[in-house]
């Protein structure tokens, strides 16, 4: 469809971003709801979209505001995420949900619509995979972490994290006994003293023996991580790197929810003033673009190839529903900038 071929140029952003009208349209007042598919997207817009879209809305205003090259290019991609929702509705007593068919999504790392969407996605197929593998493993639930870093020293602590936990893998005894791992990186900002603290979550398959006669000690991942990223107890009056081991019998919700969690929450750099997230994300944004902050590796990753195929698991949902939705009726909301809300359009 034409409209998510949509070109706008800057200054009518930014004249759009400005935009507020103090009398809120909710977006449902007076309008008939037919069926509860269709309360239940009313529902999913007041409570999730249109709380993310202003906030991207003011991350956009904040890009603007940073001496970042690319910063109308981001602000204009931020600006045009989830401006159209298109949905596909069952038919009256049919109890399936509907579906998100289109939307257009910015890809901008920290976009709040976009984090909020790749991390659903990133629960549900994690869960898919673990369901499958908790048949074959056990599994280990592993946080790697090191001191807090400057803005400066952010984008390099980053890539010792991944490169490091690649590392240690391929050591022994971990080359021995882990098959497979799933690893998540986390940022999280103190506003205080205006660092960072990155670190990393990993759910590590395991055979099933694991515990008895196979065994990898809290103090051997220490020792080994220690030794990759070169921290020296001695030199840092003698104070350890935190390392938290947990066997799991199986992969459940809580441990799939915390590789699944956002990479950086967005109220560690929205800010109650758009000078400070100007500032936060200035220094945060080039850390974080083009990063892969979800990786695959061994068992998991066949597991997810074989489930998944050729999607791309951090765009639109991952296909629930038969083939039938595309004979559905559909509804398309766009995003009304001057009431802030969205509203329904016909097609
Ligand atoms: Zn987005």
């Amino acid at each position: 469809m034409s409209y998510y071929n949509i070109t706008i140029n800057a200054k009518q952003v930014s004249l759009n971003f400005s935009a507020s009208d103090p009398e809120k349209n909710s977006g449902t007042d007076g309008v008939q709801i037919a069926s509860l598919a269709e309360a239940e997207i009313r529902n999913l817009l007041r409570e999730k979209y249109t709380p993310y879209k202003i906030t991207n809305l003011r991350l956009a205003d904040a890009y603007q505001l940073t001496n970042l090259d690319y910063r109308t290019n981001k602000a204009v991609r931020l600006a045009t995420c989830a401006r159209w929702l298109e949905f596909a509705l069952p038919p009256l007593g049919d109890d399936k949900r509907y579906k998100l068919v289109k939307t257009s999504s910015c890809h901008v790392r920290l976009c709040p619509v976009c984090q909020w969407r790749r991390s659903l996605n990133t629960f549900r197929n994690l869960a898919q995979v673990y369901d499958r593998l908790n048949q074959e493993y056990k599994h280990i639930f592993l946080t790697l972490t090191l001191p807090n870093v400057s803005a400066a020293e952010l984008s390099a602590e980053l890539s010792r994290y991944s490169d490091g936990f690649v590392k240690m893998l391929r050591r022994k005894p971990f080359a021995d006994i882990v098959k497979g791992y799933t690893r998540a990186l986390e940022i999280t900002y103190n506003p205080g003293r205006k660092n960072f603290h990155p670190h990393l979550h990993a759910i590590l398959s395991v055979p099933r023996s694991y515990g008895k006669k196979v065994y990898i000690s809290q103090e051997k991942f220490l020792q080994e991580w220690e030794d990759i990223t070169g921290w020296v107890p001695s030199e840092h009056k003698n104070v350890h790197l935190q390392v938290n081991v947990k066997a799991i019998k199986s992969v459940d919700g809580k441990s799939i929810a915390e590789l699944a969690k956002y990479s950086v929450k967005p109220g560690d750099y929205i800010r109650p003033t758009l000078a400070e997230t100007a500032e936060i994300i200035e220094e945060l944004d080039p850390a974080v673009d083009n990063r892969r902050f979800l990786s695959y590796g061994g068992v998991a990753k066949r597991a997810k190839r074989e489930l998944f195929q050729e999607k791309n698991l951090e765009d639109i949902e991952a296909d629930t529903i038969g083939p039938e939705w595309e004979e559905w009726e559909r509804k398309v909301y766009e995003w009304h900038f001057s009431s802030e809300s969205y509203r329904e359009i016909t097609v």
